[in-house]
């Protein structure tokens, strides 16, 4: 029980690696807030985490949206009684070739990786400077928090800026108590991952098996995505370490695709 009675909220927490770990940290005692857009999605994990004898809340945030993500922390905060653990998650991807990429569909990007990191950020941050607890701020950055791709310059440069904010969080929040890390997790198999491989496959040309093989594990030491329970179990030594001493780290959970 490495998270007992933390209150943690995860954003994007309906699936893929957010509900991974969501799943994961409840395993270990903490009472979990799924926060995501699809509100239906984060009732049924919520109620499939209660359903195994342990603590969880379903809440509908958009975290691009300063209104509902202060709503949902506050929901939390009232339910759980604190927050000690932010996880932020929340994620999409839209590709194109820069030349090509729609101005709305950049600031939307942008909007889901950066803002929303910084306004969960933000409202967390003030409960946990209030409440003497302390806490510690997970970013869920990428193997793009470090290196680039063709065709994902948004999401390239959201997740390289995740790494500055964590850095400013981990400065700002050291006095209270408050640390932040960034994951930077390889390709791992998700529903945002699948809806990847065609759609690459499409504009570059090739089959899926080359997006595949070629793109996405090419610099992978043993070609193998990086898998749910690889990012929940760095995200578990985050959350549980014991002191502040690791902060303004960025971990890189890649098969050796990126070393630092
Ligand atoms: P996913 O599509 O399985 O899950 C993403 C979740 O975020 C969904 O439940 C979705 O409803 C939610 N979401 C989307 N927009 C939202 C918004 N505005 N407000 C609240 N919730 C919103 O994706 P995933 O692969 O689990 O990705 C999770 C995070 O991990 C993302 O930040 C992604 O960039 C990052 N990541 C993924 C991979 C990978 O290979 N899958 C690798 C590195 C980093």
């Amino acid at each position: 029980m490495k998270l007992k009675d933390k209150s943690v909220i995860i954003t994007g927490a309906a699936s893929g690696i957010g509900k991974d770990i969501a799943l994961r940290f409840a395993r270990e005692g903490a009472k979990v807030a799924i926060a995501d857009l699809q509100k239906a999605a984060a009732d049924a994990t919520a109620q499939e985490i209660r359903a195994a004898g342990q603590i969880a809340l379903g809440v509908a945030m958009d975290v691009a949206d300063e209104e509902a993500v202060n709503e949902g922390v506050a929901a939390t905060i009232a339910e759980f009684g604190g927050v000690d653990i932010l996880v932020s998650n929340a994620g999409i991807q839209i590709v194109h070739p820069i030349e090509e990429f729609p101005f709305a569909e950049w600031k939307k990007m942008l909007a889901i990786h950066l803002d929303g990191a910084f306004l969960t950020t933000k409202a967390c941050l003030s409960h946990m400077y209030k409440s003497g607890r302390g806490g510690s701020i997970i970013y869920m950055g990428s193997v793009h928090s470090k290196e680039a791709s063709l065709l994902k310059a948004p999401y390239v440069a959201a997740k390289h800026a995740l790494i500055g904010l964590c850095k400013v969080v981990a400065k700002e929040g050291a006095q209270y108590g408050v640390r932040a890390n960034v994951i930077c997790p390889g390709f791992v198999r998700t529903p945002l991952v699948e809806k990847q491989i065609p759609e690459q496959a499409k504009t570059l040309g090739i089959s899926e098996e080359d997006v595949v093989k070629k793109i996405m594990l090419k610099d992978t030491l043993e070609g193998e995505f990086t898998t749910l329970e690889d990012v929940s179990e760095t995200a578990l030594f985050c959350a549980a370490f014991p002191s502040n001493a690791m902060t303004g780290q960025s971990l890189v959970v890649s098969h050796g695709w990126f070393m630092q």
